[in-house]
């Protein structure tokens, strides 16, 4: 039988790198792609710089447009087209084209699902108010965009402590705009531990931003329809402009109402090839679950670097290849003005609840020789195994130069290397890059003491 059409629901990351995949290997196959907002393959990692004024256009965040799809791949790229309901028993989706109103069926023979993820919003009163905004796509970005030239607001308040939110912290900073955070946790990046995000809340501290930790929202204060203010169990915060930064959940409803397994957070399952159990749908991208490397277990994380490289083993596998996305040690990075952060592995917290037998260290370094000028300060936390030595991750939040070196340590966490072996790597050193001894490897070894 042969399976020619190829539809593509979600025009961005995980989506087109699978399109141009399977376009690259098969030059027949019919490619049609379905993406709801009016772009495709944009850089959403790029809003908060172009929301902050230091990329000047939302076009720049554009890598390819619907027309070079078109011409250059023969993708036929439908920008405003929703896919409303998936019926795999039929082989077709329900689509409803925006502009025009009109619904129609569309045949596949295989399904790529690449719907990506949307912002995570309580529902408290006031949720749907407007002036309260989330980022994902391009569209949202230009959204806020438009709304701060329209309505230049004085306040903005950032409910959540989670990357986005530090970088619409920092974009508003940019703009010269007073703002608040109000976050659940004791420190702000609960993707770190506590002790590490307790740099990263001093670092917004120091950049002007007013924190208000282990506060909870209730609700937003409402007038006119328009959100006027933050409420939380122990204030209200006024707020011209409001910006959720708690995290993402995965578009996966199409997914669930067809009756497709979800796993993790509600992302839909699938296998290392991105196949979900019914056979000719696939999945990547943030609205798929992973694996984690180091516990093996079902893992969600919505990242650009992962949606790109799970559409591109989804394309070549729908192309008729054999490829398999291994899973995630998780690793991001990020900044908040001049401070970096990163981190990759586990957690303490997630130590704990594995049970496994620990032991961390923590230094302080500098980002160059302490002579050179623009040496900043580093400070590096590094997880082992007790017994084994077996690193098991690492965070590090410091200056210029300090976020990088996590791929260092996300290396040696994916290889499996004790402590001792990554005090044995071969790291490079000159004094505008580094101290004689790189900051991960003091860090190693003074872990190696303790494991
Ligand atoms: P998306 O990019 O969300 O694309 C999904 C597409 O599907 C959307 O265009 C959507 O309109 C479309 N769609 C959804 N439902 C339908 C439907 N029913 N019909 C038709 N179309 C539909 N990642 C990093 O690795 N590093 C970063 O620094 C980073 N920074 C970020 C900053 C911000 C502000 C944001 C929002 C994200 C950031 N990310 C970052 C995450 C990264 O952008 C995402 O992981 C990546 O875009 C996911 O790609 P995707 O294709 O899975 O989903």
């Amino acid at each position: 039988m042969s399976r020619n059409r190829l539809v593509v629901i979600g025009g961005d990351a995980a989506g087109m790198s699978a399109a141009a995949k399977v376009r690259r290997l098969d030059e027949q196959r019919e490619i049609i792609v379905f993406e709801r907002s009016p772009h495709t393959s944009y850089s959403a990692c790029g809003l908060p710089y172009y929301i902050g004024g230091l990329v000047e256009a939302a076009d720049d965040l554009v890598e390819r447009t619907p027309a070079t799809f078109r011409d250059k791949y023969r993708i036929d790229a439908r920008i405003r087209h929703e896919v409303m309901e998936i019926d795999p028993g039929g082989g077709r989706v329900r689509v409803r084209d925006l502009e025009a109103g009109k619904e129609f069926w569309e045949g596949y023979d295989d399904l790529l699902i690449a719907t990506g993820a949307h912002p995570r919003c309580p529902e408290v009163p006031g949720a749907g108010a407007r002036g309260i905004y989330g980022l994902n796509t391009l569209q949202s970005g230009i959204n806020v965009h438009q709304a701060l030239a329209r309505e230049a607001p004085r306040r903005a308040v950032v409910v959540g402590g989670g990357y986005i939110g530090l970088e619409m912290a920092e974009a508003m900073i940019e703009r010269g705009i007073a703002v608040s955070l109000v976050q659940r946790g004791p420190e702000v990046m609960s993707t770190l531990d506590p002790d590490m995000g307790a740099l990263v809340s001093q670092a917004l501290r120091e950049v002007g931003v007013t924190l208000y930790l282990k506060e909870v929202l209730t609700a937003f204060a409402v007038a006119g329809g328009r959100a006027t203010g933050v409420i939380t169990d122990r204030r209200t915060l006024e707020a011209d402009i409001v910006f959720l930064g708690m995290g993402v959940l995965p578009n996966s409803q199409l997914a669930e109402a067809a009756g497709l397994p979800l796993g993790e957070k509600g992302a839909i399952r699938v296998d290392t090839r991105q196949r979900t159990p019914r056979g000719r749908i696939w999945a990547a991208g943030d609205c798929g679950e992973t694996v984690n490397r180091i516990t093996g277990k079902p893992f969600y994380v919505a990242l650009g670097t992962v949606a790109n490289k799970q559409g591109t083993v989804a394309g070549i596998n729908l192309a008729g290849g054999d490829a398999t996305f291994p899973g995630v040690v998780g690793t991001a990075v990020s900044k908040i003005c001049a401070v970096e952060v990163a981190r990759t592995g586990l957690l303490e917290r997630e130590l704990r609840e594995l049970e496994w037998d620990y032991a961390t260290a923590v230094i302080e370094s500098r980002t160059r020789a302490g002579y050179y000028p623009g040496a900043g300060k580093v400070t590096v936390k590094l997880l082992a195994q007790k017994g084994s030595g077996r690193l098991l991750g690492g965070q590090i939040v410091g200056r210029e130069g300090a976020a990088k070196r996590i791929d260092v340590v996300a290396t040696a966490v994916t290889a499996g290397m004790t402590v001792q072996e990554v005090i044995d790597l071969d790291l490079s050193y000159a004094p505008p890059f580094s101290p004689v001894w790189d900051p991960v490897q003091i860090a190693a070894r003074q872990l190696v003491k303790k494991v």
